[in-house]
């Protein structure tokens, strides 16, 4: 049997919690399904439950929250609590890619390094705000001069 072949009657399963999707019935799927939903299960209690596996959640949690980042008629609150969802979700997408490692950086600190190497990414008045809540990660060999 051609394991790429899709059967008849197969059903595509895509889990609400790691965002995986697999076959229901195959063995192999679903074996590769438990060890990723149970990975996903544990970063999430280390970094956070907000944390969201699924490519298409993430999309729309950043739809949704960009138009309030950018609104600068909105008090600066609202706008960087909009921020922080952003974040949240590109810091999924960093742990997503880091194979479910939990040994990637906490949200803190990955969030400072973030903002270093990003700094056109949010409207200034935003920028200068979030990088008093997340400052850059002091590196240990930094040299003073
Ligand atoms: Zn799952």
């Amino acid at each position: 049997m051609n394991s790429c072949a899709t059967l008849e009657g197969e059903e595509k399963m895509k889990c609400s919690l790691c965002g995986m999707v697999y076959v229901e019935g195959n063995k192999l799927d679903e074996q590769q399904h438990r060890q990723h939903c149970r990975q996903v299960e544990r970063c999430k209690r280390k970094f956070g439950y907000w944390l969201e596996a699924d490519y298409t959640a993430r999309e729309r949690v950043k739809q949704e929250n960009w138009p309030a980042v950018n609104d600068s008629n909105a008090d600066l609150a609202s706008r960087i609590a909009a921020t922080k969802e952003i974040l949240k979700m590109w810091f999924s997408r960093s742990v997503g890619e880091s194979g479910w490692s939990l040994t990637h950086p906490e949200f803190r600190k990955w969030t400072g390094m973030f903002l270093q190497n990003e700094r056109t990414v949010f409207p200034s008045e935003v920028f200068n705000q979030l990088v008093k809540i997340y400052p850059a990660p002091r590196l240990r060999k930094r040299k003073a001069g």
